[in-house]
């Protein structure tokens, strides 16, 4: 995965010359970490969890990444997911490099208890290297509010001080940020909207069909809706519903919540049937002819495989990495356009920025403040990747990475590079 992940550099150096060592320097993560973490189960026995913590790059600020409970975490994603962070948060131009982290754990498995010794676990494990100025965590999949809540708690008690801004997206009352639930999907609808003004796109007109209806997802669609977008379909990992008028996306999350999947919508009688949608298989849901393909599940979704078979006009990548870069081939040669997750997600991670400012200073917005201070950083950092796609005449993806690598690039070189010392070692030679 890290190997297909670094892939993504390889048209940046076809369009911008970096020193050889910033290449270097990108090629390779700062620091990996694997802790084992002991949990004393429910039951009374000890269950030995495996933990990682990787630090890609810090040259521009303290790094930042979210801690992932799944049972596939292993060491290879993690670094992919952090190399992915370094360049999101240069996108983005946060002050921040990039790190992740996770355990390999299914946490359904587990009782509350045993997930919040888990989690306290983790902290134990790394809290020499985590910290406000050092690391800052996140939540990220089958990880929540509540999660990095226990974190910080526990890290208070570890250092014998509150040090809120030493993780972010934490519950409201324990020093989260208004706007963060909802944050990741909003920034990708400022995205879109951008693109969408470039292209004269009529928003009544314009078919949208989301994969996944989590909480990236289902925000995206609440307020692409609320914004005139027609969400014609939506789907979660049981199966996909599909309305060619538009779905009433608050129904549909009512009764999936009633139910616990969208399969609860397919019911018979009263409010039900003011509802008329087909129902879809998850392939039937990727495969529609959309104006807008949103994909806010996991990754690799769209492989050689399926791509042939996409019709959408533009996919919106919210998840990370949802389209292989075989894939990612075979849709630009179709004509597809693909605006990237580097660039496409990061309000989640714009308004853990926030988090943490708002940390620091002690002094905390109202959501509209960071509503409004989203979408002028993102729309802001969107306009100049759609500008520099025309300059370079790339994929959006492209455009994405060389504006975040020139960023990159333009911090490790203010450190000193091989040019700056040969021409310091001729000057004192002289
Ligand atoms: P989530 O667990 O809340 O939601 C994921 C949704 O995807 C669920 O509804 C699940 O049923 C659905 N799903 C899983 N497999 C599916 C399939 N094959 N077909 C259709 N639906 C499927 O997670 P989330 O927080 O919404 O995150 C979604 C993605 O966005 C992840 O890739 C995550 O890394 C990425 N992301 C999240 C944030 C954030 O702020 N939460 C920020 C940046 C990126």
């Amino acid at each position: 995965m890290f190997e297909l992940a670094k892939q993504r550099l390889e048209p940046v150096f076809k369009h911008i010359v970096v020193d050889e060592e910033v290449v270097e320097r990108l090629s390779i993560a700062k620091r990996s970490i694997i802790a084992s973490i002991p949990v004393r189960m429910d039951n009374g026995e000890l269950r030995i969890f495996t933990g990682y913590r990787v630090q890609y790059d810090d040259t521009r600020g303290p790094t930042k990444g979210g801690i992932r409970y799944h049972p596939r975490v292993n060491l290879d994603e993690v670094t992919s997911l952090s190399f992915w962070m370094t360049v999101k948060c240069a996108i983005a131009g946060l002050p921040f490099g990039g790190a992740k982290g996770g355990i390999t754990v299914n946490p359904k498995e587990l009782s509350n208890l045993e997930l919040e010794r888990l989690s306290r676990g983790y902290i134990r494990a790394f809290s020499d290297v985590i910290g406000e100025d050092q690391d800052i965590p996140a939540p990220d999949v089958y990880t929540n509010a509540t999660i990095m809540g226990w974190m910080a708690n526990e890290y208070a008690v570890l250092n014998r001080r509150q040090v809120p801004s030493m993780i972010t997206g934490k519950p409201l009352h324990l020093g989260g940020s208004e706007g963060r639930e909802s944050a990741t999907g909003l920034g990708a609808l400022f995205v879109l909207n951008e693109y969408a003004t470039r292209h004269d796109w009529l928003r009544s007109e314009t078919t949208v069909a989301v994969q996944g209806f989590g909480n990236v997802g289902y925000h995206f669609a609440r307020l692409a809706q609320a914004q005139g977008y027609r969400v014609v379909a939506v789907s979660d990992s049981k199966g996909a519903i599909y309305s060619p008028t538009g779905l009433n996306i608050e129904d549909v999350y009512r009764y999936k919540h009633r139910e616990h999947q969208l399969a609860s919508v397919y019911c018979e009688g009263s409010v039900c049937q003011l509802l008329e949608f087909d129902i879809l298989t998850n392939d039937e849901l990727l495969e529609l002819n959309v104006d807008v393909l949103v994909l806010a599940a996991l990754e690799n979704q769209i492989t050689q495989l399926n791509a042939e078979h996409i019709q959408a006009k533009t996919v919106l990548e919210i998840a990370n990495g949802p389209v292989t870069p075989p894939a990612d081939e075979i849709l630009q040669e179709n004509g597809t356009v693909i605006i990237p997750d580097v660039l496409a997600n990061s309000g989640g991670v714009i308004v853990s920025y926030f988090e943490w400012v708002q940390n620091k200073a002690g002094f905390y917005w109202s959501k509209e403040e960071v509503e409004k201070r989203l979408k002028e950083k993102i729309s802001r950092e969107a306009k100049t990747v759609f500008d520099q796609a025309k300059t370079y005449d790339c994929s959006i993806r492209t455009a994405a990475y060389i504006h975040g690598i020139e960023r990159l690039a333009g911090a490790i070189d203010q450190t000193g590079n091989r040019q700056y010392f040969a021409k310091s070692r001729q000057a004192e030679s002289s």
